[in-house]
């Protein structure tokens, strides 16, 4: 097996996974993070940036889209690494539910990367700014600032074998576009920016969005606002109007327009006066460093051309990514996708040739077009997460999925969507945790 010298771009879970999965195949690893500890999404900050919306292209960035109040929306059985289970600390320390809140995850994170030796491998405080094709044919050149000391430090580079992208997808934010939104003279905010409801009190809110955030915030909000009105384009999520258990809370259907007057007006024909429009409307990819002089490319939200969403065909397997896919249990799915970029680096697995890798590329892009699938879905794996993992478990020849792990996430699913607000203190089928356990004991680090 061929040792490559490998750079990693990030060391939240996928980047800390992907160098565990590097170095067992005895690759020469580098993680470069910007932040000054592992973690990523899970390292919460009460800080914010200084445009609520989140577009200014200059603003300092703040990594994280915590909001204070977050608990897991996944079991902790289901969320953890596949020989790495996230449960309760033994000395009763912590918080040992079941979605447990966020500092749980961060301490997980940070036990994994202990427990493994990955600190050794880490550098803290140094951000990628540059990732480009060296002179040496098939080499990359990275860059880095320092971030350390203050100001902006100076900038390095090196010369690596192979980039694999860990850098996450949740700080980007994309915002809804509104009709009249320009002369509309209220605040907007994006979810990116939401940390607690205290600066919400007494206002009436619009939030946007139907998934997880927006479902979480909308409730915290109400506690304080004086009005809450969730506007969505899904209508199936739950009866519109009133929400039960709530004397400020509705659901509307998307906006139709915002007013001079400071009204906004929904699909429905209703209207509201609005202090404050929160966008809970999702992320974009951004990748600011990478030069591929166009080989790699971002349209609407679909990075690509990537091979099964990780290996760009013409730059294969020199440049990687780990953890594009969304509505799939991250975690896990990082970890397979890391075994199998490992193995092809080292030639211990082949890949198809670039042809045969385009050819599939453009095999997913035409069903996705076929069946009127957006190009910004391309990356939804929610129907095919697990046959997908299953197919990168044997191309690196590791276990496949779990029955109990697949069948606990779809009933998480169900009661999610049918109990929003309480599916998270709700049992879970009793034999599929016992499943789960029984298997835990199994593993040769069992904690
Ligand atoms: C609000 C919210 C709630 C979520 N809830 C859950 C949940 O309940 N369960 C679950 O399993 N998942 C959840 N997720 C998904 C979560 O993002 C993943 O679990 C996972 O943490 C993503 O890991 P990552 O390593 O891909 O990205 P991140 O955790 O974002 O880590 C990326 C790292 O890259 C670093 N970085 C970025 N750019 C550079 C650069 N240029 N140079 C150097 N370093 C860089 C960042 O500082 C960061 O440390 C949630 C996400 C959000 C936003």
């Amino acid at each position: 097996m061929i040792s490559r010298h490998v750079a990693v771009i990030g060391a939240g879970a996928a980047g800390l996974v992907a160098a565990r999965e590097l170095r067992r195949e005895g690759h020469r690893v580098v993680v470069f993070e910007r932040g000054s500890r592992v973690g990523g999404t899970w390292v919460y900050t009460p800080g914010t940036e200084r445009d609520p919306l989140g577009i200014d292209p200059s603003r300092p960035v703040v990594h994280s889209s915590l909001y204070k109040s977050l608990r897991t929306n996944l079991p902790r059985e289901v969320m953890g690494f596949g020989d790495y289970p996230f449960l309760p600390r033994a000395d009763g320390s912590g918080d040992s539910r079941r979605y447990p809140a966020h500092e749980e995850v961060l301490a997980y994170l940070e036990d994994f990367a202990r427990e493994f030796g990955l600190e050794e491998l880490l550098r803290f405080e140094e951000e990628i700014v540059g990732v480009g094709m060296a002179d040496e044919r098939g080499k990359w050149k990275v860059t880095w600032r320092t971030r350390n000391g203050g100001g902006d430090g100076g900038r390095e580079e090196e010369v690596f074998d192979a980039v694999v992208v860990c850098n996450g997808h949740y700080t980007e934010p994309r915002i809804a576009e509104i009709t009249g939104i320009d002369l509309w003279p209220g605040k907007q905010m994006h979810s990116h920016n939401y940390r607690t409801s205290e600066p919400f009190r007494d206002l009436v809110v619009v939030v946007i969005g139907s998934a997880t955030s927006a479902v979480d915030i909308s409730r915290d909000i109400a506690k304080v606002a004086k009005e809450v009105h969730v506007a969505s384009r899904s209508y199936e999520v739950e009866p519109l109007g009133i929400q039960s258990g709530y004397d400020n809370l509705w659901l509307h259907p998307m906006i139709e327009k915002a007013h001079e007057d400071g009204k906004v007006t929904f699909l429905d024909g209703s209207f509201v006066g609005v202090d404050i429009i929160l966008h809970c409307t999702g992320y974009k990819y951004h990748f600011p460093f990478l030069e591929t002089n166009g080989i790699v490319s971002i349209n609407d939200n679909r990075v690509g051309p990537l091979y099964k969403h990780v290996f760009p065909p013409h730059l294969a397997p020199w440049l990687s990514f780990v953890g594009l896919p969304w509505k799939a249990i991250p975690f896990p799915q990082f970890e397979y996708q890391s075994k199998w970029i490992a193995g092809v680096l080292s030639g211990r697995i082949a890949l198809p040739s670039e042809e045969e890798m385009m050819e599939d590329v453009k095999d997913l892009y035409s069903q996705l077009e076929a069946s009127g699938v957006p190009k910004r879905y391309t990356h939804n794996v929610a129907d095919s997460q697990f046959e997908y993992n299953d197919w990168l478990a044997v191309q690196s020849g590791s276990r496949l999925s779990e029955e109990w792990r697949k069948e606990m996430y779809s009933e998480t699913i169900r009661k999610m969507r049918a109990r929003p607000v309480v599916y998270r203190d709700e049992d879970i089928e009793e034999t599929l945790v016992s499943q789960a356990h029984e298997d835990f004991t199994k593993l040769p680090l069992h904690r």
